[in-house]
């Protein structure tokens, strides 16, 4: 037993790493070769400015060369810290120039989920590899619309789930693939944070806001994820405790979820509860994970003694570089946007369930 664990922990070890494979000379992007693809983030918000303009830093196959924003007030500090040339540098109005620019290879969407679709389309229509923040977009017409776009305009398209480049997710993965405890039984996965904020987009339904498409992807892709299914039922009830806040989006949704075989899982969301949590009971066995979806440190245990703590200097690097690699090699990407559709598929119709407090049918 031992030695299978070993052999577990090596062999996912082995999946981690062999997808960050240094770009080769497959990379078919027009123009000349580069050692590093340039990338611009569009919107220089919390996630950009804390997580991914750092994380850019520690990668091997990118390089922060552009942004986007529309408050004129940042960019010296960016430029300051980043070394920004003032011809990467775009607002709102004249981003589509970015087309003529060979500085820039990759644009990172990470903008308000309302502001997905616009900025996708208008950079694949620009000629850019595009990588977008999740939730994907509101809608599953949006999302459809986007692989479109990239794929009209034979541009990559992924969605910034860190997670699943994360090999501790990878490890459960691994069990819902080869299943050495029997098949999945039901699940229970949790993610929210406390939120006291009370005037953010996320508060807001015109610009995509709501706890479900927020942190409620994490809960779900969980369940999918330890799976390896789609769920084909949903049934879900949102909830706020403070309606003074959360009057047009919901600050709380539980869903639960029904897959093809018979698996079924109980999960929350929410703005107002710290948890972080996946708990997965096969026929023979558990998987239990906390942190789940945090952006270190997720790590676990199964029944069989077996531990899942992989160390990952950052989620959000490796995320990048392999997404870099993919594009450079032309090979598939681990998250593309069909995935980031599944999810909002069922994202829809979490909300029609709850809405018409009745199971939806997927
Ligand atoms: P944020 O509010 O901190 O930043 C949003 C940015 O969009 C700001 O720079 C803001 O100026 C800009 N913006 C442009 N037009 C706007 C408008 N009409 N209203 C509001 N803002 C507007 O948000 P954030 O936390 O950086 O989130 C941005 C995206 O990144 C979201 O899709 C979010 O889900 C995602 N995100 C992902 C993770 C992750 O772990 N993958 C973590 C945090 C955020």
């Amino acid at each position: 037993m031992e030695k299978q664990r070993r052999i577990f922990i090596q062999k996912a070890g082995l999946i981690a790493t062999s997808t960050a494979l240094a770009p080769s000379t497959l990379w078919s992007v027009s123009g000349p070769k580069k050692e590093k693809l340039g990338v611009a983030l569009v919107g220089l918000g919390y996630y950009s400015t804390d997580l991914l303009a750092p994380a850019l830093q520690m990668t091997k196959n990118c390089e922060l060369k552009g942004i986007v924003t529309g408050s004129p007030e940042k960019i010296p500090k960016w430029q300051e810290q980043y070394g920004i040339a003032d011809k990467n540098i775009y607002n709102y109005q004249n981003f589509d120039q970015i087309a003529n620019n060979p500085d820039i290879d990759v644009v990172y969407v990470v903008l308000p989920p309302a502001m997905h679709a616009e900025y996708t389309i208008r950079a694949a229509g620009a000629g850019k590899h595009v990588w977008c923040e999740k939730p994907m977009a509101p809608s599953v017409a949006d999302c459809e619309a986007m692989i479109k776009a990239c794929r009209d305009n034979k541009v990559k398209l992924a969605i910034g789930y860190r997670c699943q480049h994360d090999p501790n997710i990878q490890a459960y993965m691994k069990v819902a693939r080869e299943q050495p405890f029997g098949k999945v039984r039901m699940i229970t996965s949790a993610a929210g944070y406390f939120d006291g904020r009370t005037t953010h987009w996320k508060q807001n339904k015109a610009l995509g806001g709501g706890v479900m498409g927020d942190m409620g992807v994490y809960a779900l892709q969980g369940a999918r994820l330890a799976t390896g299914e789609e769920p084909i039922s949903v049934l879900a009830q949102a909830s706020t405790t403070r309606p003074e806040v959360y009057h047009e989006v919901e600050e709380t949704m539980m869903f639960q979820l029904e897959f093809p075989s018979g698996a079924r899982a109980a999960c929350h969301t929410s703005f107002g509860i710290n948890m972080n949590y996946l708990q997965v009971n096969y026929e023979k066995g558990w998987l239990k994970m906390e942190p789940h979806s945090s952006y270190g440190g997720n790590n676990g245990s199964m029944s069989d003694g077996a531990i899942i703590n992989f160390p990952l200097e950052s989620q959000q690097a490796k995320q990048m570089d392999e997404d870099a690699a993919a594009i450079m090699n032309n090979t598939d990407l681990i998250v593309p946007g069909e995935e980031g559709l599944r999810d909002i598929r069922v994202v829809e119709a979490i909300y029609r369930s709850a809405g018409d407090n009745c199971i939806v049918k997927i």
